[in-house]
């Protein structure tokens, strides 16, 4: 292999993922082309020092494994994602780039603005409430003391929970909204959909990290 097509290898199909040091070039997991809503999730296993490929829904035979070269960073519309492509030289012809361009904008938009949302009001309350419960400590209100920023910040989760599975956007991402949900619902004393919450939070970073990532049996730990 010549200088040049070594180095357009690696420009092209080098990854940086957030869980490793340094952007890595993997032999199979360059032939995973990109999608906007991915069937597979990239991950870095520190153990063998490696990156893993882990599917996260199922695939008919036949079907090319994708995964999103944005990773988490996916609440942004079509126009922001093509122009991010350009760097790969490609126009990706996902169906959220094709036929369900409109939908899957308007629900992109409305993740990022209910994140937004989200954690303008819970530091707010956080401020807040440490201000005025100080011996409470932070994110807790007074007993007796109805508090709708609490049910604001669940509806906020519940609608970005709601918006990545009706995009398919199956990723480590999804796990963090869905514990904070979980950590919500405790605080508002609804421990049956917490439990319910956080198993579904377990069964997407198994498959986005492996049964065996430490994180995922960390959380294995406190579900069982
Ligand atoms: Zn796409």
């Amino acid at each position: 292999m010549n200088t040049v097509r070594l180095m357009n290898t690696v420009k092209y199909n080098e990854v940086r993922l957030a869980t490793a040091k340094f952007p890595m070039v993997g032999f199979y997991t360059a032939v995973a082309s990109h999608s906007c809503t991915p069937n597979s999730y990239l991950c870095y296993n520190e153990r063998t020092d490696s990156m893993d490929l882990h599917l996260v829904r199922q695939v008919k035979e036949g079907e090319e494994i994708t995964v999103s070269y944005f990773q988490d960073d996916y609440a942004v519309p079509k126009g922001v994602r093509a122009q991010r492509l350009q760097k790969w030289n490609f126009t990706c012809l996902c169906i959220c780039c094709t036929t369900n361009t409109a939908a899957s904008d308007t629900r992109r938009t409305a993740i990022k603005r209910l994140f937004s949302h989200y954690d303008q009001l819970n530091l707010a309350r956080m401020l807040n409430n440490a201000e005025l419960s100080p011996h409470r400590g932070r994110g807790r209100v007074s007993p007796g003391v109805v508090d709708n920023d609490l049910y604001d910040l669940l509806d906020d989760l519940r609608q970005i929970v709601q918006h990545m599975k009706d995009e398919g956007l199956y990723g480590l991402a999804m796990t963090w909204v869905l514990a904070d949900y979980a950590a919500k619902l405790q605080e508002a004393g609804d421990l049956q959909t917490r439990r319910a919450v956080t198993r579904e939070a377990l069964r997407i970073l198994e498959m986005c990290l492996g049964i065996f990532h430490p994180d995922t049996r960390a959380l294995a730990q406190v579900t069982s």
